[in-house]
C-alpha cells in the first residue's frame, strides 16, 4: 500500500486528506441475508413482519424496516396472535424461543447467520459427547445469549478474559470443548485460547475457529491501513460487537485515534484539524450508503484523495430460507 502524502499544501482553500478506505468492510453475507429474509417476508407476505430483536445492529437499517412495515420487538410474548411471519435475528436465539413460537404455532423464518448455527450446532455436539463446554464471548451479546440458550442452563461456562481463562475450574480437565462468539478480536481470542490450551491440553478447539470469516477480514484490512492513519473511523452502531472489536484493533495496531460513528451528523470536525490521513472502514453490520456520506462530509471539508485498500476478496452467499425461495410474491 501507499505511505501517507508528503506535500503539505492546500488546494484551493481546504487542506489536503487522504482517505485510505478498508476493503473488505460493510456488510456480510449473514446481514446481507437476514436483510433479505425481512424485506422477501414484507413483499411475498406483506406488512406487518414481526422481528425479534434488532435484525442486524443497525440503527439505519432498522429504520428503514420499521418505514417498509416490519415491527421489532425483544421477546415474541409482544407479538399478539397472528398469521404474519416472525422473524429471528441474524444473531440467533435461544433453544427456548423457536420452542415457544412453536407452541403458539407462529410462522417462524428465521435469519440465524448460518455461522452462528454452526456455532450452535458444535455447542449440541460436544453437549452429547459428555463435554463440559466453554464458550469466550460477551456476557449479554445476543449471540452469547443464542449460544449458551442452545444447552440446558449451567452448561456451557462463559470466559470473557484472560482471567477467566486463567481462574476457570472444570470438573474434568480432559472433557473439555472451547467455542467462541463469531464476531470478537481475532488476536484476543486466540491469546484467551492459548491461555487454556496450556492450562487444559486436551481442550478440543474449533477446527478453523468460530470468528467467522467477515470479522477476520475486516479487522486484518484495519490492520493493514491503521499504523498510515492520523485518524481512524469505524462506522457502525454501538451495538455492533464487531465495530467495536475495529475501533480496538485500530488503535492497537498504531492509529492514535480511531472513533465508532454511526451517521456523518456524528463527527466531530475539531478532532479532525491539523491532519492529513484518516481511515475509513465499516462494521459488518454498516450499510455502505453511510460510508459514502462519511465521505461526502470529508469532501466537503477537504481536498480528498481516496486510497482502497484490499486485503482479502469476499464471494461468500447464503441461501434463503426455503419458504422463501418457494413461496409466490403477492
Ligand atoms: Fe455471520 Fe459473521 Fe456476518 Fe455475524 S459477522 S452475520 S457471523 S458473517
Amino acid at each position: 500500500m501507499t505511505s501517507m502524502p508528503k506535500s503539505n499544501g492546500c488546494i484551493g482553500d481546504r487542506p489536503e486528506l487522504t482517505i485510505y478506505l478498508a476493503a473488505p468492510r460493510g456488510f456480510c453475507a449473514g446481514v446481507d441475508r437476514a436483510i433479505q429474509i425481512v424485506e422477501l417476508a414484507l413483499e411475498r407476505y406483506g406488512a406487518p413482519v414481526y422481528v425479534r430483536h434488532a435484525i442486524v445492529h443497525n440503527r439505519t437499517v432498522v429504520e428503514d424496516l420499521k418505514a417498509k412495515g416490519a415491527i421489532f420487538v425483544e421477546e415474541i410474548d409482544e407479538i399478539p396472535e397472528t398469521d404474519a411471519p416472525i422473524i429471528f435475528s441474524a444473531h440467533g436465539v435461544p433453544k427456548a424461543v423457536p420452542e415457544a413460537a412453536s407452541r403458539r404455532r407462529l410462522f417462524v423464518l428465521d435469519a440465524t447467520c448460518p455461522l452462528v448455527a454452526k456455532v450452535h450446532v458444535e455447542a449440541a455436539r460436544h453437549f452429547a459427547n459428555g463435554r463440559e463446554l466453554l464458550l469466550v464471548g460477551h456476557a449479554g451479546h445476543p449471540e452469547v445469549v443464542g449460544t449458551m440458550g442452545q444447552l440446558p442452563k449451567g452448561a456451557v461456562h462463559l470466559i470473557e478474559s484472560i482471567e477467566d481463562a486463567r481462574t476457570f475450574a472444570p470438573c474434568d480437565p480432559n472433557r473439555l470443548a472451547v467455542l467462541t462468539q463469531t464476531t470478537l478480536s481475532v488476536d484476543d481470542t486466540r491469546e484467551i485460547i492459548a491461555v487454556l490450551k496450556e492450562r487444559f491440553p486436551k481442550l478440543i478447539t474449533p477446527r478453523k475457529g468460530d470468528i467467522c470469516y467477515a470479522t477476520t477480514n475486516r479487522q486484518d484490512a484495519v490492520k493493514r491501513i491503521a499504523p498510515c492513519c492520523d485518524r481512524m473511523i469505524v462506522v457502525g452502531s454501538p451495538t455492533s460487537s464487531n465495530s467495536l472489536r475495529l475501533v480496538e484493533v485500530a488503535q492497537r495496531a498504531g492509529c492514535p485515534q480511531a472513533v465508532l460513528i454511526e451517521r456523518a451528523a456524528e463527527i466531530e470536525w475539531n478532532a479532525f484539524k491539523d491532519i492529513r490521513s484518516i481511515g475509513l472502514t465499516a462494521g459488518a453490520s454498516a450499510p455502505q450508503v453511510l460510508v459514502e456520506e462519511i465521505i461526502d462530509a470529508f469532501r466537503a471539508r477537504f481536498a480528498t484523495r481516496i486510497e482502497t485498500v484490499t486485503t482479502a476478496e469476499e464471494d461468500v452467499a447464503f441461501k434463503l430460507p426455503r419458504e422463501l425461495r418457494e413461496a409466490p410474491a403477492l
